[in-house]
């Protein structure tokens, strides 16, 4: 098995193979050096009291490392010197991902529990073990007048964008879940995914329907920060946007756009933000992948932060649908950023993940407590009965 060794302070990148040790040649480990050696960053400078004095919970912006356990946490920390945006989430929980029929979950299920607080079955979204449809947390914000938003670096009908807001009995539906788009009035959405809007077997043009509706429709999210109001949908991939180095800060840029529009709201929002390849890192057993998408989904709590700070009533959360990989740090430096780490499956695992909060009502997400308890504390945070 090759290993990718990490070294971000020297910066310099080998693969172990076998016994030996070789410098790589590889493209993707070159670009990533140079990846890591741009975007090594300072946290943002926040005065984090300022959202614990406050009282109501008017925004929740909630982000999803998709297969994030402590250890991808641990990396990404690592291999940014210690420092990360996330630290700044005072308040710690953990989570227990369990589906209703099995004991390691996919991340359709776990979304599933985080997006409607009901245990399912692998592969369903946004339905119960019977496969009927189940309200979900976007859904129910909509109807209390917030303005609501999706964010994903994967396809936006990938599994945990499509818990929200779609209801299917299979993730592989991803045409049936584009469908589903068109019953909502969401706000704003940027991911990948565009293939199964415009380029459908059923003959439809689901980009016109939402132009139809009124939706601002663009592929370029450089030009789509010229949008001032929704409703906006960003398609920035056919299906799914690169890895973490390759997509030129897609997941920040998208979190910051979308926190924008849907903050004209004045009666508030409720924003998903899905790093969703922390957990095809993971899968790969390639630690570069994993520390970059980390990196990255810290990159838009940073500009969660930010916002939280200046406008206040905003609760933030980051957490998991499960662990991928039994991922192990075996050495590393705080100094350097040196990581290595190993795994011990190339699919999910079944151990708690954490729950990282901050803001008004953060304190409801201590403890260790079901996933589809998350369900409830935001509806509770949300005062939604
Ligand atoms: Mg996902
Ligand atoms: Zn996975």
């Amino acid at each position: 098995m090759n290993r990718l060794i990490l070294h971000l302070g020297a910066i310099f990148i080998l693969i172990q193979t076998g016994l030996g040790f070789t410098q790589s040649t590889d493209s993707t480990a070159d670009s990533l050096k140079t990846y890591l050696n741009e975007r090594f960053y300072d946290p943002v400078d926040v005065d984090v009291q300022k959202l614990v004095q406050q009282k109501r919970v008017k925004n929740i912006i909630l982000f999803i490392g998709d297969g994030m356990g402590v250890t991808h946490v641990f990396s990404g920390l690592t291999a940014n010197k210690g420092k990360l945006n996330l630290l700044n989430l005072k308040t710690i929980g953990f989570s227990k991902t369990q589906p209703a029929t099995r004991y390691v979950t996919d991340s359709a299920a776990g979304g599933t529990a985080l997006s409607t607080g009901v245990k399912t079955y692998n592969g369903a979204i946004a339905v119960d073990v019977d496969s009927l449809p189940v309200k979900t947390i976007l859904e129910l914000a909509e109807k209390e007048g917030l303005a609501t938003g999706l964010v994903a670096t994967s396809s936006i009908t990938h599994a945990t964008p499509a818990s929200f807001i779609a209801h299917q009995k299979s993730r592989s539906l991803d045409f049936e879940i584009a469908k589903d788009f068109m019953n909502t009035d969401i706000d704003v959405f940027i991911g990948g995914g565009q293939r199964f809007f415009d380029k459908r077997e059923d003959g439809f043009n689901l980009i016109h329907d939402l132009e139809n509706k009124g939706y601002q429709v663009l592929s370029d999210l450089d030009a789509a920060f010229d949008v001032e109001t929704g409703p906006l949908a960003v398609f920035t991939a056919e299906e799914s946007n690169l890895r973490a180095s390759k997509r030129n800060g897609m997941l920040p840029k998208a979190t910051e756009l979308a926190i924008k529009i849907l903050s004209q709201n004045e009666k508030g929002f409720f924003l998903m933000v899905e790093g969703s390849q922390i957990d095809w890192g993971a899968h790969g057993s390639n630690t570069g992948y994993v520390i970059e998408d980390m990196l990255d989904l810290d990159l838009c709590i940073g500009k969660a932060l930010e916002f939280a700070v200046k406008e206040g009533e905003t609760l933030i959360i980051l957490t998991a649908d499960h662990e991928t990989g039994g991922m192990a740090v075996e050495d590393g430096s705080m100094q350097t950023g040196y990581v290595k780490a190993d795994y011990t499956t190339g699919g999910h695992t079944g151990v708690m993940v954490p729950v990282f909060a901050a803001g008004p009502k953060a304190e409801l997400f201590m403890g260790i407590y079901e996933n589809t308890a998350i369900f409830y504390k935001i509806k509770k945070a949300l005062g939604i009965n």
